[in-house]
């Protein structure tokens, strides 16, 4: 199995948790957008992009970490009680955008923050933490069921 060296989240990380004194563990990534720490995976855009198929695990160690919040144009996706809604003004504002597609685009996003919400504590390894259409290795997606 793949083992990254990285550690975003030492609360929940696994690999921070087998090993404790891993120097990387012990410092935050910093939102590249307002400049502060992202505490939990719930806050990360880095790992909802990762969960919803636009980044692969290997891209975790190079894409930039933002806040959930500090990306709107991805957040304004986000329909959930729990999360307060974010909007856009201007072009990209989902108002103004083709409703099927943003319809789609809702459903997925709001999925991959509801999987945040799920892995935040569960120390499943990165390779398992996209929606299951994402899975990086066949052979880990769930089967389909008999009829
Ligand atoms: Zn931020």
């Amino acid at each position: 199995m793949m083992e990254l060296a990285i550690c975003h989240f030492p609360s929940f990380c696994q690999l921070n948790r087998n090993r404790p004194n891993m120097a990387k563990c012990d410092q935050g990534y910093l939102c590249e957008v307002c400049g502060v720490d992202v505490p939990e995976i719930t806050d990360s855009d880095l790992y909802l992009r990762l969960v919803i198929g636009e980044i692969s695990t290997r891209q975790l160690m190079t894409a930039p970490e933002r806040h959930i919040r500090c990306n709107p144009i991805q957040a304004q996706f986000i329909v959930d009680p729990q999360f307060e809604p974010v909007v856009v003004t201007g072009p990209l504002d989902k108002r103004l955008l083709d409703p099927v597609d943003v319809q789609r685009r809702e459903t997925l996003v709001t999925r991959g923050w509801l999987r945040l919400k799920e892995l935040a504590g569960s120390g499943l390894p990165f390779n398992e933490y996209p929606l299951p259409e994402f899975l990086p290795d066949p052979a880990a997606r769930p089967k389909p069921r008999p009829e």
